[in-house]
C-alpha cells in the first residue's frame, strides 16, 4: 500500500468530558493509521481550565503555535465550575476565543442532521424532522461580539450603560457567504441568508453584499434572503425547507443552537470552524463538538462521544481531503445506532445502554 504524507493533528481535550470524548477520536485516528495506511501524526496538549491549573493561562504560546502549524485541531470542551470565578482574561473560554480569532476562523459550520434512528429524541413531530439535513454557516470573528466601542460605562445620572457594537465590512460578509455558496454547490444548491435588514444598517449591508456576490459568482445557486426572526420561526415550522443558512455571529449563535435542538441531543452535534486558504491552499481549521464540558457527568463514562467523532469526520472532509474516510466514519456511526446501541443521553426503551468507551469501540468495529 502507498503511504501518504504525514499530517499533523493536534488534540486539545480540555476539561470535564473533553478528555473522555477526545480519547475515542484518538482511538479512531490510530485505527486509520494502522489499517488504512494513513500517517496522521498526533500531538496532544492542554487547553482551558486544565492548562490554567498547570500553566496559569488557558492556553500557552507553545500550544497556540502548535495549533498554527498543524493541519487540524480537534478540541473537546473547556470550562467548569472550578474556574467560574477567575478573572475574565484567565477563564478557560478565553482559549477558544483566542484560537478562533488568531487562527482567523471566520466560518463556523454546524450541521443539523436528524438521524432516522433517533427521530423520537426530537421535541418536534417525526414527520417535521425525519431526514433533516441542514448546514448553518455562522460568521465567527466579527459582529457584535467583537465590535468597538464596547463596555459598561457610568452615565451622568449615576446609571450604568452597557454598550456593544454590531459592525461588519463587505469583505467579512462576502468571505463567509462564499463558504456558504461553495458548500451549497456540494449539497442541495440553496442558500438562505439571514439578517435584520428591516431594522439594522449592518443587516442591510449584509443582504446587499450577499446579493452582489451571488450575482457575480454564484448565479447557479438558489439564494433567498430571510429576516433572522422569521428564520427562527421557520426552523420550527418547516426546517426541511433549508439547505445552507448563512448568518452573522449573533444570529448564528442563536439559530444554530435552535437548529441543533431539532435533532434531539447535544451529544450528537459536530462543528467545524474554518479560516481562509493560505498561500499553499491549506485551510486553518478547528473541529469541536457543540456541547460543553458537561461537569455533571464528567468522569462517569456517560458522555456521548459521537459529536466529537463526527467532528473528526468533518476534519477528514474539510481539512484532510479524505471524503471517502469521512463517509466511512459517518456510516459506522449510523450502523452502531442501527444496532440499537445508545449512550445514556439518547437511550430509549428497548435499546442497549453503552458507556463512552464502548460506543467508541463499537464504531471502530464497524470501520472494519
Ligand atoms: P454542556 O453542553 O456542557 O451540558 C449541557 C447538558 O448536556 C448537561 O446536562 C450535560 O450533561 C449534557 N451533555 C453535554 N454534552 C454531552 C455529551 N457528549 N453526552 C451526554 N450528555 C451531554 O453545557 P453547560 O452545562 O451549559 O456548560 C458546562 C460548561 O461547559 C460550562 O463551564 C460552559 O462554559 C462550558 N461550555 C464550553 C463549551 C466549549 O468548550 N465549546 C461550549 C459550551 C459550554
Amino acid at each position: 500500500m502507498i503511504k501518504v504524507k504525514k499530517r499533523k493533528i493536534l488534540l486539545l481535550p480540555g476539561d470535564g468530558i473533553g478528555p473522555e470524548v477526545v480519547a475515542e477520536v484518538k482511538k479512531i485516528i490510530e485505527w486509520f493509521n494502522k489499517n488504512k495506511s494513513l500517517d496522521f501524526e498526533i500531538d496532544e496538549d492542554l487547553v482551558g481550565g486544565s492548562s490554567y491549573d498547570k500553566n496559569g493561562t488557558p492556553i500557552t504560546d507553545e500550544v497556540f503555535y502548535k495549533a498554527l502549524e498543524c493541519e487540524a485541531v480537534i478540541l473537546g470542551a473547556v470550562g467548569g465550575p472550578k474556574w467560574d470565578n477567575l478573572d475574565f482574561s484567565k477563564k478557560p473560554e478565553r482559549a477558544l476565543l483566542k484560537l478562533r480569532k488568531e487562527l482567523k476562523l471566520f466560518a463556523n459550520l454546524r450541521p443539523a442532521i436528524c438521524f432516522k434512528q433517533l427521530v423520537n429524541a426530537s421535541s418536534l413531530k417525526p414527520e417535521i424532522v425525519s431526514g433533516l439535513d441542514i448546514m448553518i454557516v455562522r460568521e465567527l470573528t466579527g459582529g457584535i461580539y467583537f465590535g468597538e466601542p464596547r463596555g459598561i460605562k457610568l452615565v451622568d445620572n449615576g446609571e450604568r450603560k452597557g454598550i456593544n457594537t454590531h459592525v461588519y465590512t463587505s469583505n467579512e460578509i462576502q468571505r463567509v457567504a462564499k463558504v456558504a455558496f461553495d458548500l451549497a454547490k456540494k449539497r442541495n444548491n440553496k442558500v438562505t441568508s439571514c439578517e435584520k435588514s428591516n431594522v439594522m444598517e449592518a443587516g442591510q449591508l449584509w443582504k446587499e453584499e450577499v446579493q452582489t456576490l451571488h450575482e457575480k459568482e454564484y448565479k447557479e445557486v438558489k439564494l433567498e434572503h430571510m429576516l433572522a426572526d422569521n428564520c427562527a420561526m421557520q426552523l420550527l415550522r418547516n426546517p426541511k425547507q433549508f439547505d445552507v443558512i448563512v448568518t452573522d455571529n449573533l444570529f448564528g449563535d442563536i439559530l444554530s443552537d435552535e437548529a441543533a435542538m431539532l435533532t434531539g441531543s447535544l451529544g450528537l452535534l459536530p462543528s467545524a470552524s474554518l479560516g481562509a486558504k493560505d498561500k499553499n491552499g491549506n485551510i486553518r481549521s478547528m473541529y469541536e463538538p457543540v456541547h460543553g464540558s458537561a461537569p455533571d457527568i464528567a468522569g462517569k463514562g456517560l458522555a456521548n462521544p459521537i459529536a466529537t467523532i463526527l467532528s473528526f469526520a468533518m476534519a477528514l472532509r474539510y481539512s484532510l481531503n479524505l471524503d471517502k474516510e469521512a463517509e466511512t466514519l459517518e456510516k459506522s456511526v449510523q450502523s452502531v445506532l442501527d444496532d440499537g446501541l445508545r449512550t445514556k443521553d439518547i437511550l430509549s426503551q428497548g435499546k442497549k445502554e453503552v458507556s463512552t468507551t464502548q460506543m467508541g469501540d463499537a464504531i471502530i468495529s464497524k470501520l472494519k
